[in-house]
């Protein structure tokens, strides 16, 4: 995936043990979740252990990125004064392909989305760090 360079705010991320795999994927452009070995399930954020039957033989996948809109909220005034100068930006909730559901900023701008509409994930770097954004597939 092709990394953006957007005038946004945002706030870093905060890595830690269990999620800096998936950052420095997505820094590299790539949707890294974690799926489990004993049933199979994908999911996001990243944990070491399956959240549907507890196993510890979590590993790490690349996944598409490619999704519908499950659901969305459109900030109209800023709680965080980094974000004042966004304002109104959209927050989706993303069903993706490959099971999961992972929220990220709606990086079109062209109004509210629709329940359905199929997204794409597309990392952005703002001040040196890569987020997810999705846009309208
Ligand atoms: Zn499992």
């Amino acid at each position: 995936m092709k990394i953006e360079n957007l005038q946004l705010r945002a706030l870093p991320p905060t890595p830690d043990a269990d999620s800096t795999p998936f950052w420095e994927a997505l820094a590299d452009g790539r949707l890294q979740l974690t799926r489990c070995g004993s049933c199979g399930t994908a999911s996001f954020p990243p944990i070491p252990s399956c959240p549907r039957c507890a196993a510890d033989t979590v590993v790490p996948v690349e996944a598409s990125g490619s999704g519908r809109v499950y659901s969305w909220a459109t900030i109209h005034i800023a709680l965080d004064p980094t974000f004042a100068d966004d304002v109104p930006y959209t927050i989706v909730a993303v069903d993706l392909e490959d099971g999961p559901r992972m929220l990220g900023r709606l990086l079109d701008r062209d109004g509210p989305p629709a329940a359905g509409l199929a997204v794409r994930l597309v990392p952005y770097r703002v001040d040196g760090n890569v987020l997810p954004g999705f846009r309208a597939d």
